[in-house]
């Protein structure tokens, strides 16, 4: 992308109206602009960030065995009033008339309409397991919509639901989720501890929530080093029952609290090396509740002995556009973000100081042609100056700046964001060094 004609508007000075880093900074840097409180368009910067995300999540849904569908986000009232819910869930619910008077909603999430869908169409006990997700904008009329992206009333979650013929089954796929969770967080790069938590008005028997480290978190986070430390690719497998056992029980014995469920004792037995403190965002919460929509909505498959069984179903939010605002809490400086590679906008941004110059503008076209598409190419009539601070407030993982001394040679600076480390290359070494 060339920023000469991108609609990623930068801003010198702070927004007024942001309280938190990831909001001043997504606003600073032009990924996001507000339309209406709590809800947000994303401009070309944001989206890279926010599919980036949406990607990793769907290939670690993908890979323990998830599959993709796509529910709408307006739902009947009906469905809710066969759970229940429809009156339960208040004023966060967005509750739409149609011109045939016909009561629909936005969904707050989709655990009826899924069920629906099951009842439909799945018949037999041959059918289970399953899991599915999609990737879908929910509406909450948040009576405090704030902190950007992170508190929005439209926001996108990947939310999961699983279908099990008996409790030890839904067991295994609630394991199976939480360590696609966990690698989930980890190829974000965050670090992410997993909480036993009560299950709230999406109800049921257990519940964990997965709080990610950021020092500008909201809550306090007391944890054993052990959740910093573990490969969670490489040391457990998805398909095995007794790797899904070993990770669930280390997840379960190693200690993981917030302020509010802090309990001293317990806290007291961790090895006082091991003893980690820091703060925390929420990023996703997951959830065992049993028959609480099967049974009321209906849902029952034929058994093996040809007797209906109700499946035992199960719930996986993960907060997609929560975690473009987490990840930059979780990494950035006075100068503005540094992504991590993985969800980079782009790989690197290159900086011609020199617009004009032959040599500048021959090496920063030819190494626009071979980054493909993934170099965000800064060739503003700018000074220099408001080129690397616009670069290290965008937070490209690298900066390829050329000038016309070093160009003349075929020679470029390279610089790290993370460290600030840089180095002169040849122009040509450019894209094998990155
Ligand atoms: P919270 O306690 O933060 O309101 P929740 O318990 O209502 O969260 P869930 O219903 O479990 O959230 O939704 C799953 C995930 O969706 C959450 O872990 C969070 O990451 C995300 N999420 C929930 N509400 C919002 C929101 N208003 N804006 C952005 N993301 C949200
Ligand atoms: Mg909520």
């Amino acid at each position: 992308m060339r920023l000469s004609r991108s609609l990623i508007p930068t801003l010198k000075e702070t927004p007024a109206e942001a309280q938190i880093a990831s909001h001043r900074l997504m606003l600073r840097a032009g990924m996001v602009r507000q339309t209406a409180a709590g809800i947000y368009a994303w401009l070309p910067l944001g989206l890279r960030v926010l599919a980036n995300i949406a990607r990793i999540t769907r290939e670690e849904q993908d890979a323990a065995g998830a599959q993709e569908l796509l529910m709408p986000t307006i739902q009947p009232a009906e469905l809710w009033r066969e759970s229940g819910r429809y009156e339960d869930y208040g004023k966060e619910m967005l509750r739409i008339r149609d011109r045939h008077d016909r009561e629909l909603l936005y969904g707050p999430t989709n655990e009826e309409m899924i069920t629906d869908l099951f009842r439909q169409s799945v018949k037999s006990y041959r059918e289970l397991p399953q899991i599915v997700y999609h990737i879908q904008w929910k509406f909450r009329d948040e009576v405090r919509p704030r902190f950007g992206v992170m508190r929005g009333r439209e926001f996108l979650m990947k939310d999961a639901y699983s279908f099990d013929l008996d409790h030890e089954a839904a067991v295994v796929s609630y394991r199976r989720m939480m360590l696609a969770y966990m690698r989930t967080f980890q190829r974000m790069g965050l670090k992410a501890i997993p909480m036993l938590a009560e299950s709230g008005p999406i109800g049921g028997d257990l519940s964990h929530e997965f709080i990610i480290l950021a020092p500008t978190g909201e809550s306090q986070v007391f944890y054993d080093a052990a959740f910093e430390d573990i490969d969670y690719s490489g040391e457990f497998s998805q398909s095995s029952e007794a790797d899904l056992e070993r990770f669930f029980d280390l997840m379960t014995t190693c200690y993981g609290a917030t302020d509010d469920k802090h309990d001293a004792t317990a806290w007291e037995r961790v090895a006082p090396d091991r003893r980690r403190e820091g703060r925390g965002i929420e990023v996703g919460h997951i959830f065992h509740f049993g028959t609480k929509y099967s049974k009321p909505m209906g849902l029952t498959v034929a058994g093996a002995d040809g007797r209906p069984v109700i499946p035992e179903m199960g719930s996986y939010g993960v907060g997609v556009s929560r975690l473009v605002g987490a990840v930059i809490e979780a990494s950035h400086d006075e100068a503005g973000i540094i992504w991590p590679d993985s969800v980079a906008p782009f790989r690197a941004a290159i900086l011609n100081l020199k617009l004009g110059d032959a040599a500048c503008d021959h090496i920063c076209e030819q190494l626009y042609a071979d980054f493909a598409g993934q170099a965000l190419y800064d060739d503003r009539e700018e000074r220099a100056g408001v080129k690397f601070a616009d670069a290290d407030l965008m937070g490209h993982p690298w900066q390829v700046v050329v000038g016309p001394r070093g160009a003349a040679n075929g020679r470029v600076e390279l610089k790290r964001r993370a460290t600030g480390e840089r180095q002169e290359v040849l122009a040509a070494d450019v894209l094998r060094l990155i």
